[in-house]
């Protein structure tokens, strides 16, 4: 009762040994990374992905997704359960420390649930590891070492966004500067890093921490360096502009599939082309592709591409990689560096198209061309290049 008065959650039971830790566990076991938790008529179906690949893992009756949606409500607190719930809670496994971000979606059986582990070791790679090409990786430390500009890290969900964001972040974190992010929520905890977590307090706006009220308060604590964790929104993008404006470096995020479109994503929350042109210093934009697995992979003579140097290969499917010729994934990168003539195009709202043309005349490699290579050095097979086309 105090504890509530105070506005204090009670200490939370050991999650591990209930029904929603005993799947996160299991899922964690297989290199899950997403589970998802679809409910229908008869209970729910329970998904996980790892990698790239979604697979069926178990088959929830009523009563258990009802059990789970307890954990989950012991975890959160119930009265933030609303329908479209977006925050996370801590989770262990065998001395591997998560945070596990929840996203709920109202369907008509019930809430559909998907979670998300983050762990922080998978997630600060460092820049050296995040898989750059050694140019882009110069490029990349060259505007990290600038005092102003908007980075725009572009990704579609699932795709690595936050681990290169958090690599960055860190990297920034060299002790000459001061470096900020508002979050919402807090994925990884950065070492050096000033992390203001978003909040909306119901009933009581005045506590709520918004981007605009986090934003006015940092930048009067003076930051060289502010993070947005991820553009969602107007707010969340004003925010990152106005970071931008006021002369820090400012690293964000957008979901986006690639450089051009990650441009037409901050049009569309509603950022002036003009201020944009102005402050954007660049989109390093990702994608995952899956390599073929070393111990099974053969020349495929049914697949080619015209111009393609040699053969294509492919995994056949063998007991090292449970039959799915897939061996891990590679990060592949575009880094579209703003320049006059490319301020000019997106001043003037010209398209994906115009601007990917022009950067590529200013020496962007596209992913595309990327994954051609490593096609030809048979590391990926060719339906991955086609599948990123
Ligand atoms: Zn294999």
């Amino acid at each position: 009762m105090r504890d509530q008065k105070q506005g204090r959650r009670p200490v939370q039971p050991d999650t591990s040994r209930l029904l929603l830790g005993r799947f996160l566990s299991s899922a964690l076991e297989v290199g899950g990374t997403v589970l998802h938790i679809e409910p229908d008529r008869d209970g729910a179906k329970l998904r996980i992905r790892s990698g790239l690949e979604l697979r069926q893992f178990h088959t929830l009756t009523r009563e258990e997704y009802g059990e789970i949606w307890q954990n989950l409500a012991d975890r959160v607190g119930n009265e933030e359960l609303t329908p479209f719930y977006d925050g996370s809670f801590p989770f262990g496994i065998n001395g591997r420390h998560c945070r596990i971000r929840v996203s709920l979606v109202p369907t008509p059986f019930g809430e559909s649930v998907t979670l998300k582990v983050n762990a922080r070791e998978d997630k600060v790679l460092g820049l050296e590891r995040l898989g750059l090409s050694p140019t882009s990786l110069v490029q990349l430390r060259n505007l990290l070492a600038r005092n102003r500009g908007l980075l725009v890290v572009a990704a579609p969900p699932g795709s690595g966004g936050t681990t290169t964001w958090v690599s960055i972040m860190e990297s920034l974190c060299d002790g000459t500067r001061k470096v900020v992010s508002i979050e919402d929520p807090i994925e990884v905890s950065l070492e050096g890093v000033q992390q203001i977590q978003i909040k909306s307090v119901r009933d009581c706006p005045d506590r709520s921490v918004t981007f605009e009220r986090a934003l006015r308060s940092v930048l009067l604590q003076d930051p060289d360096v502010l993070g947005i964790s991820l553009l969602k929104d107007l707010s969340s993008g004003h925010a990152a502009l106005s970071g931008a404006l006021a002369g820090s470096l400012t690293v964000t995020r957008v979901h986006a599939y690639s450089a051009t479109l990650a441009l037409g994503r901050l049009l569309q929350l509603g950022i002036e082309s003009t201020l944009l042109s102005d402050c954007l210093a660049a989109v390093l934009a990702q994608s995952l592709v899956r390599k073929n697995c070393p111990a099974c992979s053969q020349p495929d003579p049914n697949r080619n591409l015209e111009g393609l140097k040699g053969k294509s290969s492919r995994g056949k499917g063998c007991e090292q990689c449970h039959g799915t010729g897939f061996s891990g994934l590679v990060a592949v990168f575009e880094l579209l560096i703003n320049s006059t003539p490319i301020a000019k195009l997106i001043e003037d709202r010209r398209s994906g198209r115009e601007i990917e043309g022009q950067a590529r005349i200013e020496g962007m490699t596209p992913r595309a061309s990327v994954v051609r290579t490593m096609v030809e050095s048979g590391e990926v097979p060719l339906t991955e290049y086609l599948r990123i086309l």
